[in-house]
């Protein structure tokens, strides 16, 4: 049967930044399911295990990445890095980062395929990479078992410089006050990263623009939500400006059944700097029906979350427009 087909949507609240001469940077977010945690942690009921079998499951996985062709790729429980997505990515002109979780869960499978980790690939005609930081991201002074991969670039296209940033932070509830403080900790890494911007000695602002994407584990309702939304580098969630009113996140980017029962939710971000970066479509969120009764993972599906996918634009900056 045909995939489910997703439409890119231009908000209707923004304006169109992007030109021939700054065109827009594509960006997609997805935790794509360790293929240990999904044969033999997750227990999905309703997901036959032939769904999860990999050497059909990557194929699924890849189409979904060269049917859009991000400039930016930031994936979440990639267990297959250096046998599958690096070889295969690095085929196609993207430059990769991987940082493994120090405790990864996926050790604890049978037969796994060493431990998942966060992923950030970008295409190398697009960006010139300037600096790479490998986080393992802290809680209240103690390191945790979450990690983050910060790296800046140059845009070949604009000369504009650009911080992105994936993570992957602590699972299950009853650990929010844990995400809040490992979202404290990468929104400072993020600080100090960005203030030595490329305007050194000039009278303009000085901090690069930021993108973080990631799966936070965290319901919009959550103190980490309210950190980032809220934190002095000004970032703003993408996937707000797919709603009627432009403030409402989507309703779930993870749906799945288990043995404990159904789950449904927004855990998933891409956050940018609102007041330097302009959204101009977002990839649509499939319906419940396209999604299905056996909800995520599926024939369909190959993760229990949803790629988030958005086109991102330089703003003008202020004192080029004086
Ligand atoms: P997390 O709680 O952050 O979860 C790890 C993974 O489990 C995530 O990818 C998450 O997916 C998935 N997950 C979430 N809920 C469920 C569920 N109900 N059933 C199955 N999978 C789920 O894990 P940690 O990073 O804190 O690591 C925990 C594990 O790591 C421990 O079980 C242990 O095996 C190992 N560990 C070992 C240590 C050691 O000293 N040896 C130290 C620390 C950890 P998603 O994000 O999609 O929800
Ligand atoms: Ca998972």
């Amino acid at each position: 049967p045909a995939r489910p087909h997703r439409v890119l949507v231009q908000p209707s609240s923004t304006a169109r930044c992007s030109h021939k001469h700054n065109p827009s940077i594509r960006v997609m977010q997805w935790n794509i399911l360790a293929q240990a945690l999904g044969e033999g942690k997750d227990r999905f009921i309703c997901c036959p295990l032939e769904a999860l079998n990999w050497n059909e499951r990557k194929y699924l996985i890849l189409e979904e990445i060269l049917t859009y062709r991000p400039d930016i790729l930031c994936l979440q429980e990639v267990d297959h890095y250096y046998d599958t997505f690096q070889p295969i990515m690095a085929s196609l002109g993207y430059c990769g980062s991987f940082l493994a979780k120090p405790w990864s869960p996926c050790l604890d499978v049978e037969q796994n395929n060493g431990p998942d980790g966060c992923a950030l690939f970008y295409r190398q005609s697009r960006f010139n990479l300037l600096t790479t930081a490998h986080l393992r991201l802290s809680a209240m002074m103690l390191p945790t078992n979450q990690v983050a991969i910060v790296q800046t670039f140059r845009c070949q296209m604009t000369g504009r410089w650009l911080c992105v940033a994936v993570t992957h932070l602590k699972a299950r509830s009853g650990w929010e006050r844990l995400r809040s403080a490992q979202g404290a900790d990468l929104l400072q890494s993020l600080r100090d990263i960005t203030s030595q911007g490329p305007n050194q000695n000039q009278d303009v602002p000085n901090t690069i623009p930021v993108v973080v994407c990631g799966d936070f584990n965290a319901e919009p309702s959550e103190d980490v939500y309210r950190r980032f939304s809220s934190s002095p580098l000004g970032l703003t969630s993408a996937y707000r400006l797919l709603s009627s009113d432009g403030q409402s996140e989507p309703a779930y980017t993870t749906w799945k059944i288990r043995p404990s029962g159904e789950s449904c939710g927004t855990l998933d971000y891409i956050w940018y700097t609102h007041g330097a970066l302009s959204v101009e479509k977002l990839l649509d969120i499939p319906t419940e029906e396209q999604i299905g009764p056996g909800r995520l993972p599926s024939y369909h599906y190959p993760s229990d979350h949803l790629s988030l996918l958005c086109d991102i634009s330089f703003r003008e900056e202020p004192h080029r427009l004086m």
